[in-house]
């Protein structure tokens, strides 16, 4: 079998009212998605999406008339346009897709087969105000979620803490709690400076007391001394990497000390073939790997297959806020979306990533 073509399309999915959401400092009025399809001689298309594919332009070539199964020979391709272009791991996800469905094997069972579930947390992502946080919080317990990451982002970390106590008095020891701090990376418009390892203290101190199980990216993604510092000084574990960009830097972070549970997401670092050997390091290490999955339903079960079959994870990032981050705005480009019931995802026996894309949005959703 032998890859014939790479199609990739860009659409955009228009809300209103707008998302705010707590790391960014714009609305946001729509949600672009890159769709990722690889053609075959035989007919099987495999299909990935997650970051926008710049630069990966005029690279076909690369890939065309090779056997799609070479997927390391693959990955080393896509770590070279990598560093000297763009991030184009959607393309990883599609050739794994593409993957189970030439074997007829789901990608979980490929890739080591340790287990078709995992254990989801609702991820929140708009600030909201305690009372109302606290019954978001409920609604997730309803929905038989057990863990929550809550967003902090209010300007003065004192709110961020009320809104995380009103929470915890409202569940009382039901609901798992993390929080995301946000500090390791901006947005390119925001020029806030990240928090130092003083500021970082003094909010983990709280955390503590509310028996938060994970402080995410509470400083800069670069200070690697500040977080190994940090961990040292709180039982909170710390967590981090979902943007930082190469390998290595997670072999250098776990080597610093500096991080308990490591998030980087294959849909935006390394694809699944990357992130198989960071999993890989981390479990060697006894420290915790679980994906980031902030991107739409084909990164979330991406990530899932990952975990799931490779890994395993006490728990993994579910994205879901509505009515300003539902399913519906996430997982437009999806005939069914990816849910997590009773707080699992329950991957499938389908081949491949066991998606559907709906065509009829694609086309109408199409901007190029
Ligand atoms: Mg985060």
């Amino acid at each position: 079998m032998k890859i014939t073509a790479i199609r990739i399309s860009q659409h955009r999915y228009k809300f209103d009212p707008p998302f705010h959401a707590s790391w960014d400092t714009r609305p946001r009025t729509h949600w672009d998605a890159t769709i990722v399809r690889v053609e075959t001689d035989q007919g099987v298309t495999g299909i990935g999406s997650g970051d926008l594919m710049v630069g990966f332009a005029g690279h076909e070539e690369l890939f065309i008339g090779q056997d799609p199964m070479a997927i390391e020979r693959h990955y080393r391709i896509l770590a070279n346009i990598n560093f000297h272009y763009g991030r184009c791991w959607p393309l990883d996800l599609a050739l794994w897709d593409l993957a189970g469905k030439i074997t007829g094997q789901p990608c979980w069972k490929l890739l080591g087969g340790l287990s078709n579930k995992v254990r989801a947390y609702a991820s929140s992502g708009t600030l909201r105000k305690p009372e109302q946080l606290a019954e978001v919080a409920q609604h997730f317990l309803a929905q038989g979620f057990t863990a929550m990451k809550i967003r902090f982002h209010r300007g003065d970390w004192r709110q961020d803490i009320a809104a995380l106590a009103a929470v915890r008095k409202a569940v009382g020891d039901r609901l798992t709690l993390m929080v995301d701090c946000n500090q390791g990376w901006r947005m390119p418009w925001d020029t806030a400076q990240p928090w130092s390892l003083k500021d970082a203290l003094q909010v983990a101190k709280p955390l503590e007391e509310l028996e938060v199980f994970w402080m995410e990216e509470p400083l800069h993604r670069a200070d690697y001394d500040g977080m190994a510092q940090l961990r040292q000084m709180t039982r909170v574990r710390i967590a981090g990497g979902e943007m930082t960009r190469e390998l290595h830097e997670f072999r250098n972070l776990i080597q610093r000390g500096s991080l308990d549970v490591l998030q980087p997401d294959v849909a935006l670092v390394g694809g699944i073939t990357g992130l198989r050997r960071v999993g890989q390091m981390a479990l060697e290490h006894n420290l915790v790997f679980t994906p980031h999955t902030w991107t739409n339903g084909i990164g979330v079960v991406a990530n899932a297959h990952l975990t799931a079959g490779a890994t395993g994870a006490p728990f993994l990032e579910f994205p879901y806020d509505p009515p300003e981050w539902g399913l519906d705005r996430r997982d437009y480009m999806l005939a069914e979306p990816v849910d997590a019931k009773d707080g699992w995802f329950t991957l499938t026996e389908k081949p491949g990533l066991g998606i559907e894309l709906d065509e009829d949005r694609l086309k109408a959703t199409k901007i190029g």
